[in-house]
């Protein structure tokens, strides 16, 4: 096991199912990027449908690179995720979400919570819950104020593992949310069954509104379906006016999209927190 941020774990052996070359090139760049401090996180906010305000923001990865320039998650995650070097990533997501909502704090900022991305293969891990235990601790993270977003393939990996951590989380005041809801296999025993507290409506579903009749169906059951179970919902994507209106007609909880704000650097979120 290796040290970083004060956490051991372990690194997995590389899936032998990528593109070698790519995998060969990007896995120590990865690894330097880390150690070097080169990730960054972005804030994205998420509006409160009820009193127009900004209730949090989600935390998204950003990678500073000296000569490529800002990389989007989409160009080193998959990768990551393959080599497993998404476990340390992952941490040190964590562990800066907790510093900047630490500026927040002192800023004195409202708001209501920060969600940090966990991915399937974080599960791997024997020691999450530890870990993100001793995260919290060391960040003097209010573990109320954060969330981590799943997505539904994190449930199915190992049932029994996945339902103790989530659990061993929750308990200390941690909630979940279901991301890309409605692209992959959830079963509703297993929504009632974890603590899951939000579901996040797939942009692309949201993308449908006012253009696909079956989009708009599938957003409103998703609706109906997170309020019938007693949970939260976010519709993520939001790109348009007609979009936003569907959404506050049909009872949605929250919206994230760039109809408001693309995901930002700490410093223009802070910005928009203190007018809120
Ligand atoms: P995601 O978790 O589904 O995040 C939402 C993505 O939608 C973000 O892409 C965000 O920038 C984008 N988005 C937000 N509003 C709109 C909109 O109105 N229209 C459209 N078309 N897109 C919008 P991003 O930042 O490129 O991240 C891509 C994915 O990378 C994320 O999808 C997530 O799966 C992964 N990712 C990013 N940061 C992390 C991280 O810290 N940890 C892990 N495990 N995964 C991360
Ligand atoms: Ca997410
Ligand atoms: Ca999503
Ligand atoms: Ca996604």
């Amino acid at each position: 096991a290796k040290q970083l941020h004060g956490c051991s774990y372990a690194i997995f052996e590389a899936d032998k199912d990528t593109d070698p070359a790519t995998q060969i090139t990007l896995e120590p760049e990865l690894w330097s990027g880390l150690r070097q401090e080169q990730f960054v996180l972005y804030y994205q906010p998420r509006i409160d449908l009820r009193t127009g305000k900004i209730i949090g923001a989600e935390a998204l990865m950003r990678w500073n690179h000296p000569e490529r320039g800002l990389v989007q998650p989409d160009e080193f995650i998959p990768i990551a995720e393959k080599t497993g070097l998404i476990v340390p990533m992952g941490y040190w997501a964590i562990h800066q979400a907790g510093q900047d909502m630490l500026k927040f704090k002192e800023a004195g900022f409202r708001y209501g919570s920060i969600g940090v991305n966990l991915s399937f293969r974080q599960f791997k891990d024997d020691f999450l819950a530890k870990t993100i235990r001793r995260i919290i601790d060391k960040n003097q993270i209010d573990p109320h104020r954060l969330e981590f977003e799943l997505t539904e393939t994190a449930l199915f990996s190992d049932e029994a593992h996945v339902q103790s951590c989530l659990k061993e989380l929750s308990a200390l005041g941690i909630d979940f949310s279901l991301d890309d809801f409605g692209t992959g296999y959830s079963s509703f025993s297993l929504l009632q069954k974890l603590p899951i507290s939000t579901l996040k409506i797939d942009k692309s579903f949201v993308a449908g509104v006012n253009q696909n009749k079956d989009d708009e169906e599938i957003v409103r059951a998703i609706i109906n379906l997170a309020h019938n179970l007693q949970k939260k919902v976010i519709a993520e994507g939001v790109e348009n006016k007609a979009q936003l209106e569907f959404l506050i007609r049909h009872d949605c909880d929250q919206v994230q999209g760039y109809f408001f704000s693309p995901p930002v650097p700490i410093e223009d979120f802070m910005r928009m927190l203190r007018g809120n």
